[in-house]
């Protein structure tokens, strides 16, 4: 063992839930309220009259709002079903184990669902519970932190995934998207859980799911050794094949991946009618799926929860920030940036003290004489909102730049004049949104829950298939709001 290994026992402890952390109550307003509402206290009597009062005008009001509602509103129904409407978890039909079929679609940015016909996401949508204003990714808003977030629970600062590509600062250790060493991510993937617990896990691609840990050695046959060249249709083909077997032997949790419309919309930017073809070609996959899991007779016996890992955003070169622009403050050389951009992130050498980068920097970028410098702003990593949860690992550099959305940071003035599209910004911009579509006998139908963070889909997978799950960032009360009650 090298002088990494102490990374292994380098794991960012305490896990903090959203119950006990502070700072989740400045992302009350991103998130899914998860409290419920306990019993009213006795109130004295007049109180209650003052109450009564109050809720019959609330009523009045309320009946006054629903008929403005009933005859200015285009759509059909006033009814929106909400899990409070008395449904109940469905019982499965044919299979003796609930099943979780994650899938996720790189990049689906919240919106797509509506920008080419997709009949059959509808039909979830449709039948199913979906987050109305789209999933909350973690910060950044990159892929490989935010699918190993999906399957932990955790912030990057706690699964140790910080970003695509990083470096370990102890040993000089270089993480990227290929590696599979162990001692780079931490925490507990929902296939490790299982497997822990005697339970079994496929994974046709997902970022962490051919690392051995735990129990979890990465099975032959039901661990899929990334190859992004395999056709999106085999990948679903695979997964109805575990529907053949024995129903015993059917695994209880499996992950489907595809990198589109991720792809295209780095190459176009989200507008394009490249991404609507993407769009509709992930469509026309999940048709194949539903029409192989009604074939087999389990399509309402399993659980398929559809998510993306992050939004997309349209760049063109013309919104550049450049570095070498700030040299009259202060000079960035090359080695001390870990990442140029969405999240600009610098790591000085020893003698040199981060507070005095950043206020150099910061000084320089609302001088007025930087191209685009306001819409940069530098931090140390624990002076960061709170919000985004991005500063409790050593992996994480010192500084980190925040850009507004679609701006991008180069070293030096470049003559390109690209337009195409990325994401790795704040995940408060609604751009970096993506899709929580969820169908099974656990789902109510028609149901739309407000936005959360994904951070929140570990709980309930693990409430699903009951099994007790390793700690985590999300709400161990969230599944309860977003869950049919088990009949
Ligand atoms: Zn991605």
């Amino acid at each position: 063992m090298g002088p990494e290994s102490a990374l292994t026992t380098a794991k960012p402890t305490p896990i903090p839930t959203q119950e006990e952390d502070p700072s989740h109550q400045s992302t009350s307003l991103l998130t899914f309220s998860t409290e419920v509402p306990s019993s009213p206290p006795h109130k004295p009597t007049a109180t209650a009259i003052f109450i009564a009062l109050i809720l019959v005008t609330c009523a009045a009001l309320s009946a006054a709002s629903a008929f403005a509602f009933l005859f200015l509103s285009p759509g059909k129904s006033a009814h929106r079903p909400s899990i409070k409407d008395g449904q109940a978890a469905r019982s499965l039909k044919k299979l003796d184990h609930p099943v979780v079929l994650l899938i996720s679609a790189d990049g689906f940015r919240f919106g797509y669902q509506y920008k080419a016909p997709t009949p059959n996401i509808r039909r979830l949508i449709a039948n199913g519970t979906e987050a109305e204003t789209g999933l909350i990714p973690v910060f950044p808003t990159l892929t490989f932190p935010n699918h190993y977030s999906i399957v932990t629970g955790l912030y990057p600062a706690y699964h140790g995934i910080i970003n695509n590509n990083f470096v370990d600062p102890r040993s000089g250790a270089v993480f990227n998207m290929g590696s599979h060493d162990p001692k780079w991510w931490l925490g507990e993937p929902m296939w490790e859980t299982l497997a822990n617990q005697g339970l079994k896990a496929a994974t046709y691609f997902w970022p962490g799911s051919e690392v051995i840990k735990g129990s979890w050695d990465c099975p032959k046959g039901f661990c899929m050794p990334y190859n992004g060249s395999v056709p999106f249709e085999d990948r679903v083909d695979t997964i109805l094949s575990y529907f053949d077997l024995p129903s015993s032997e059917i695994p209880e949790f499996l992950t489907l991946y595809f990198e589109d419309p991720d792809h295209q919309g780095h190459l176009v930017g989200p507008d394009d009618l490249q991404v609507t073809e993407a769009v509709a070609h992930i469509d026309g996959l999940i048709g194949r799926l539903i029409g192989g899991l009604e074939k087999r007779g389990v399509f309402e016996d399993v659980t398929i929860i559809m998510v993306g890992d992050h939004g997309m955003v349209g760049n063109c070169d013309k919104k550049l920030i450049f570095l070498e622009d700030l040299a009259e403050w202060i000079k960035i050389p090359a080695e001390w940036v870990s990442d140029y951009t969405p999240a600009l992130s610098i790591r000085p050498s020893k003698d040199v003290d981060p507070t005095e980068v950043v206020a150099k920097m910061n000084e320089g970028l609302r001088s007025g004489k930087v191209k685009n410098g306001k819409n940069l702003k530098m931090y140390l990593k624990e002076d960061l909102p709170r919000r985004l949860h991005y500063s409790d690992s050593e992996r994480i550099p010192p500084i980190i730049g925040m850009l507004d959305e679609g701006f991008k940071v180069e070293p030096k003035r470049t003559a390109a004049q690209e337009c195409g599209g990325s994401h790795g910004y704040d995940n408060a911009f609604f751009s970096m949104r993506t899709i929580f579509i969820a169908h099974g006998p656990r789902f109510g139908r028609g149901v739309k829950v407000p936005s959360f963070e994904n951070v929140q889909i570990y709980n309930v997978i693990a409430s699903i298939l009951n099994v007790p799950g390793a700690p985590n960032n999300g709400s161990w009360s969230f599944p309860r709001s977003i869950l049919l009650p088990e009949a």
